[in-house]
């Protein structure tokens, strides 16, 4: 795809997958390791793994910051799983101190982390999706919910009772994981938003 480049924080966790799944739908996605790729990049996608990882490494490359900036001043993001935690603008049960996940406020909105995880590891079920005509087969892995959004989050998706997928402007967030599936219609509608098209 011309146009908008987007980046895969490359730090942790389910990289390969996303960058995969970008490129199928027609992206042309870029690792961001470094400030310099930050910089370069014009939207940026935050993968699953473990946010308090993610979040320790953030902070040793000294990419918090900058990213939390690029968040404030409009660039576009998905972050899905860990990602959907570190997008969100308070976490709870954010982990012990000076571990824990960093909330770069991209959505307005307190996020639990393994809120699932409590009564049970993973699991996977069909969930509706604002805007897409079938189901989405969403698979948690010791995954967050939200549980408080502010006025201008969308919530798009719900599953036991809370929002697992929501939606603030040009910032989309999951709490699964559709890099797994093989079902593409998530990036695509990434790749949509960043286009202005969705
Ligand atoms: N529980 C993980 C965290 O706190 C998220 C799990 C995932 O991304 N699959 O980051």
């Amino acid at each position: 795809m011309s146009g908008a480049h987007i980046g895969v924080l490359a730090l942790q966790g389910d990289v390969r997958e996303h960058l995969a799944a970008l490129s199928a739908v027609g992206a042309d996605p870029v690792p961001v390791r470094r400030r310099s790729e930050l910089d370069a990049v014009d939207a940026l996608l935050i993968p699953g793994g473990e946010s308090t990882t993610i979040s320790h490494l953030l902070r040793e490359l000294e990419l918090a910051d900058p990213l939390r900036a690029r968040l404030a001043d409009g660039m576009p993001a998905y972050g899905s799983c860990a990602g959907m935690i570190l997008l969100a603008s308070e976490i709870l049960d954010a982990g012990a101190q000076g571990r824990a996940a960093i909330p770069l406020s991209g959505i307005d909105m307190a996020v639990r982390r393994n809120a699932f995880g409590r009564q049970v590891d993973s699991f996977e079920g069909d969930v509706d999706f604002e805007g897409l005509d079938e189901p989405v087969h969403a698979v948690f892995i010791r995954a967050p919910w939200v549980e408080r959004i502010g006025s201008g989050v969308a919530v798009l998706a719900e599953a036991a009772g809370h929002p697992v997928a929501v939606r603030q402007g040009r910032v989309l967030a999951t709490s699964f994981h559709p890099e797994v599936t093989g079902d593409r219609r998530i990036h695509r509608l990434f790749v949509d938003i960043v286009a202005g098209r969705a």
